[in-house]
């Protein structure tokens, strides 16, 4: 069977994504955004207490339940303080390159509510007021948040909301160019996100159903390593998707779709992973996937697996250049993504 897959609707959705704030603990907006798209798709979305959200789709078979996840959480940060400037003193949320957001505007979600515009900038800002504006180093103790707002002095910056503890999200910057290409923040992992919105919608329009009972999982802590540490009840297989690498180690381009055999925490389970590969050799583009060990990262998945959940655990997606940057993929690599997800939740490839 060959997986027709709408590439306009899973450009359109990740941009609506990547639009949605979603920083690591932040969560209030991407759930009510994806609670109101499942509605539209006849689901019904729930949330456990560690604001993982769900869908749950009937099996033609429920002697078993498979969970297949991607993370909504994105790398952000966190006000730890304030300098007599009345500039941010943050702390990163996640794998954060503080030379990728040097410049960048953010939105800083107070406690009570407000939201206020930021700009993340270096402490030796200007070339042409800091010698050493080139050299300094860019990390928390030399970056701050610089509100968009006439604030002097702490006091100006409280006065607007702002707290220790406000969560910043970090705008994502979206292009979508002609030929398929897409630049933006958080293609990690909202990329995996859209592709598992459109498998739901497939199945809804389809009328079909999975092989298995299968719980869709959206949770909001794997960039910091702990989305995968409570897993519902009966789940025997965990499917993390989520990005895939680019570089010295990994035979792949922005046009693939990886499937992961091990990754930092170590190898995923060897017959899901066989099976995932089937499942890529049959649908597929020949040219469009391969196998990857990403020793630099891992997944909610493995997090599952390592906090002693009885489960066999997988992983695969799209191929993501300048991780954690400002990334890139093509639109390619999300619809052969989408296709071997669509194929996994179908029991394809099983041995
Ligand atoms: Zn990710």
């Amino acid at each position: 069977m060959s997986y027709q897959i709408d590439s306009k609707y899973l450009i359109d959705t990740l941009h609506e994504l990547v639009e949605v704030d979603s920083p690591v603990g932040y969560y209030a907006d991407i759930h009510a955004y994806l609670r109101e798209a499942f509605a539209k798709m006849g689901y019904e979305m729930f949330c456990d207490n560690k604001a993982t959200a769900y869908v749950r789709v009937e099996g033609a078979d429920s002697s078993k339940t498979v969970c297949v996840g991607a993370h909504l959480d994105t790398i952000g940060l966190i006000v730890r303080g304030f300098n007599d400037d009345g500039t941010l003193r943050v702390r990163m949320l996640g794998g954060i390159n503080y030379h990728a957001i040097e410049g960048v505007t953010c939105r800083i979600h107070c406690r009570g509510g407000e939201v206020v515009m930021g700009q993340v900038i270096c402490n030796k800002h200007s070339v042409h007021v800091f010698e050493d504006c080139r050299s300094a180093e860019r990390d928390e103790n030399t970056m701050s948040v610089s509100v968009i707002a006439d604030v002097a002095c702490p006091a100006d910056a409280r006065a607007l909301g702002i707290t220790e503890g406000a969560i910043i999200s970090i705008d994502p910057q979206f292009e979508a160019f002609e030929n398929g290409y897409i630049v933006s923040r958080h293609i990690d992992d909202k990329a995996a996100v859209a592709a598992l919105l459109d498998v739901l919608r497939w199945l809804k329009e389809t009328g079909q159903k999975p092989a298995f009972d299968t719980l869709f999982a959206f949770p909001m802590y794997e960039e910091i390593g702990h989305g995968g540490a409570f897993v519902p009840e009966g789940v025997s297989e965990y499917v993390a998707v989520d990005i895939t690498l680019l570089g010295p180690d990994y035979d792949s381009n922005e046009h693939h779709v990886g499937v992961i055999a091990s990754d930092a925490k170590g190898p995923y389970d060897w017959d899901l992973t066989n099976q995932l590969i089937r499942c890529a050799k049959e649908h597929c583009d020949a040219d469009k996937w391969d196998t990857q060990v990403c020793f630099h990262y891992s997944t909610d998945a493995n997090a599952a697996s390592h906090l002693d959940h009885d489960l066999r655990h997988g992983a695969f997606g799209m191929a993501c250049l300048n991780s954690h940057g400002r990334e890139r993929c093509h639109v390619d690599a999300i619809v052969e993504t989408e296709k071997l997800a669509r194929a996994y939740v179908m029991g394809e490839g099983r041995a």
